[in-house]
């Protein structure tokens, strides 16, 4: 989760998005793409260029706008597997919300060394 902050946080004011490989239900790593074009609130990541990966079950992205809840175009194209991560300003372990593909509001447990 702090590689995920400070991602997102050297990103601002653009959009961070990444992959997230996840094992029963805890997610195990985010995956950057070497392709990723971040840009200002459109972030794109290209899944048809990539290997299958059924270990691949969800997403991170940052909304620098701060707004915490999915858009329509989250829930419509982005959204997918088991868990999808929003995380806004000022990018602390408070200012993350975790997503079922459909929207519905996930618990999230983050676990710190
Ligand atoms: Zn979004």
């Amino acid at each position: 989760m702090e590689l995920i902050l400070v991602a997102s946080k050297n990103l601002h004011p653009k959009e961070f998005i990444g992959k997230l490989r996840i094992r029963g239900n805890e997610i195990t790593e985010v995956i950057f793409e070497p392709n990723i074009r971040y840009k200002f609130n459109t972030s794109s990541i290209f899944f048809h260029m990539n290997p299958i990966d059924p270990s691949i079950k969800g997403c991170v992205h940052s909304h620098p706008d701060g707004e915490i809840k999915p858009t329509i175009e989250d829930l419509n194209i982005f959204f997918f597997g088991k868990a999808n991560i929003i995380v806004i300003p000022p990018y602390s372990f408070s200012s993350v919300a975790c997503y079922t593909r459909e929207g519905k509001k996930l618990p999230l447990i983050i676990y710190r060394d």
